[in-house]
């Protein structure tokens, strides 16, 4: 099937050098239909070494002219990735989002309590508490922020955590943050970079998060491969496509105005 990418970046994100046609241009190469570009926005970034602010202006006109410019060839889709975190950051977060007619709103949490899972010291935490901590934050956080399509990578943490994955005091609060993903009408992603990350079959989002959101009643999925230069473009996508139609997902969604279309999957 054509394929269809809901999360990537370009230079207009603090992290990636890749230029804006380089992707376009890896994407239709893969054969990919309709490409989100969701760079970062996520303010109060703990790290001073980075500053995940784009020029919005500067880069919803990128957005336009680079849909106008390969129509026909593949659909350009206005996306933004998020950085959500809870106290004031929760109103830069929902500005951001209302400032510009995206098409897309990746949510995602790549911060939790005052740090960011990167550079976080995990070896002065509570082992037993860091789970729960991360789960608890991203429930505050979704209780009040609805401004979001799909939550990006459900479980990333699971990449950044120096000791064993140990979920079983915590999945009562992960279920509480899935119900409101579900009852708000809000989808979930499968993010490719896990496989790039090594982290075999513990996808982002992890089969059981998969199985807790379709049994909740949640229907709508994309996938990401999260690319920030143009050689990861698309990846692992067709193993994403069939892990979500093993999940019993029938459909995949696509969006447009912030409005979501299902395809066959
Ligand atoms: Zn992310
Ligand atoms: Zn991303």
């Amino acid at each position: 099937m054509m394929k269809y990418d809901y999360h990537t970046h370009t230079c207009f994100s603090e992290d990636s050098e890749a230029s804006v046609d380089a992707m376009i241009n890896a994407a239709i190469e893969r054969g990919v239909a309709e490409l989100a570009i969701t760079d970062h926005y996520d303010p109060d970034y703990p790290d001073p070494e980075f500053e995940f602010i784009p020029d919005f202006p500067e880069y919803y006109k990128m957005l336009m002219e680079k849909q106008e410019e390969y129509a026909g060839r593949i659909k350009i889709v206005k996306g933004i990735e998020i950085g959500i975190q809870d106290g004031e950051t929760i109103y830069k977060c929902r500005e951001a989002a209302h400032a510009f007619p995206y098409d897309v709103i990746v949510g995602s949490f790549h911060c939790f309590c005052g740090y960011d899972l990167y550079t976080a010291d995990y070896s002065k935490m509570d082992e037993k508490q860091v789970l729960p901590d991360f789960y608890t934050f991203m429930h505050t956080c979704l209780s009040q922020y609805k401004c979001y399509d799909v939550v990006g990578h459900f479980n990333v943490i699971d990449r950044y955590v120096p000791f064993e994955l140990d979920y079983s005091n915590c999945m009562d609060i992960c279920e509480a943050v899935m119900k409101i993903i579900v009852e708000d009408g809000k989808g979930i992603e499968i993010n490719t970079s896990s496989f790039r990350y090594g982290m075999g079959d513990r996808t982002h989002a992890a089969s059981e998060f998969l199985t807790m959101y379709r049994e909740m009643g949640g229907e709508i999925v994309t996938i990401g491969s999260d690319a920030h230069k143009p050689q990861d473009m698309a990846a692992d996508w067709e193993r994403a496509a069939e892990i979500l139609r093993t999940h019993g997902f029938r459909y995949l969604a696509t969006f447009e105005n912030r409005k979501p279309t299902m395809i066959k999957l």
